[in-house]
């Protein structure tokens, strides 16, 4: 089964064939401010509204594949939440059950999405990945003990293979081919690696050379360092979820980036605010950290590139994070003059 079918131009036979291909939308005031043509994929359109619907499809794909999945069977995952949500769509779509499993301090609208689309939900205490109670470990001993699928995002290369054959050709053909680089953040790495695997791939069938490939990281994630010196040195904390990364996982394994930039969260939640109010635009944390990426490429590349960054997921999803003066103001982060 193909990770996802249709173009948007056409009929639909299902919900999974309308996950993919979205609109590549370009960033008018980031462009602007550089000179450059900044263009973000629309991802927070998917039908469970985040880029992680892909990862999700393609790991149901990969586990149907194997047989692993079988009618009337559950898929086992720990997530930040938007992995769950996908997960859990397209297990209602083709029949299976979810068990999902999520730090408690993830966003209330996740966690309450979570529960209406009818999610086996168990939130954790937060905890690093070293401590065996961190909600990846929990999910993997889940599965282990109900027989469920552990989907397993982090390792499971199904994710970045997804992005590679969908995510990837489709920035291509939207930009014609004609692009210089591409800004990402990571938090399995599937989308980074897998989208930067896929570019190549188009690269490579058109005799060019691939795209700039800039990992674009959070405060408090170990990548920028690993890519910058190759040690995965942390300092600072990011309000930013679903993304930062203290290892390189599975799917980040064998790639190689070009380079790195460290974002703090006031300069990511600039662009979020900026994008909603002069662009009509609403996006989450993550995308935040990928525009300013993108800016910072654009600045360093000089005018006249043309750079893809992704837009992951939508603002609503952080309402009462990102959106709430109390919450900014609580975390010391400014607040935009219509919320104040
Ligand atoms: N942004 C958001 C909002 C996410 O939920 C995630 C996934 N955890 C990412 C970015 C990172 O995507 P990936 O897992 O493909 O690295």
């Amino acid at each position: 089964m193909a990770e996802s079918a249709n173009p948007a131009s056409s009929l639909s036979p299902d919900m999974p064939a309308a996950i993919g291909h979205t609109p590549l939308i370009r960033l008018r005031r980031a462009s602007e401010a550089t000179g450059c043509d900044i263009y973000g994929k629309a991802e927070f359109m998917n039908p469970g509204g985040s880029v992680k619907d892909r990862a999700a499809l393609a790991i149901i794909n990969d586990a149907e594949r194997r047989g692993t999945l079988r009618p009337g069977g559950t898929i086992v995952e720990g997530t930040a939440g938007n992995t769950g949500i996908g997960l859990t769509l397209v297990a209602n779509a083709r029949g299976y059950r979810s068990v999902i499993v999520m730090p408690e301090t993830q966003s209330r609208e996740k966690i309450e999405f979570l529960s209406m689309i009818g999610a086996d939900l168990r939130l954790v205490p937060a905890r690093p990945f070293r401590d065996p109670g961190n909600y990846v470990h929990v999910s993997r001993r889940l599965a282990e003990e109900t027989g469920g699928v552990w989907a397993n995002q982090f390792d499971n290369t199904a994710n970045r293979e997804g992005h590679r054959h969908t995510t990837a050709p489709e920035i291509w053909d939207q930009m014609g081919g004609r692009i210089d680089a591409f800004t990402c953040s990571c938090g399995t790495g599937g989308t980074l690696a897998g989208v930067t695997l896929g570019l190549e791939d188009c690269a490579k069938q058109a005799g060019v050379a691939r795209p700039r490939v800039v990992l674009a990281d959070p405060e408090g994630s170990g990548l920028y360092g690993w890519v910058k010196t190759g040690d995965l040195s942390i300092s600072g904390s990011s309000v930013t979820e679903g993304i930062g990364q203290s290892r390189v996982t599975g799917n980040l394994e064998g790639l190689h980036f070009d380079d790195a930039v460290r974002i703090p969260d006031p300069e990511a939640l600039e662009q979020i605010y900026d994008l909603l109010i002069h662009e009509g635009l609403s996006v989450g944390g993550s995308a935040g950290i990928n525009i300013a990426a993108a800016i910072r490429v654009a600045r360093a590349m000089g005018p006249g590139h043309r750079i893809a960054t992704i837009l992951c997921d939508g603002g609503a999803r952080y309402q009462s994070k990102l959106f709430n003066p109390e919450f900014l103001r609580a975390k010391d982060l400014p607040v935009p003059g219509w919320l104040a």
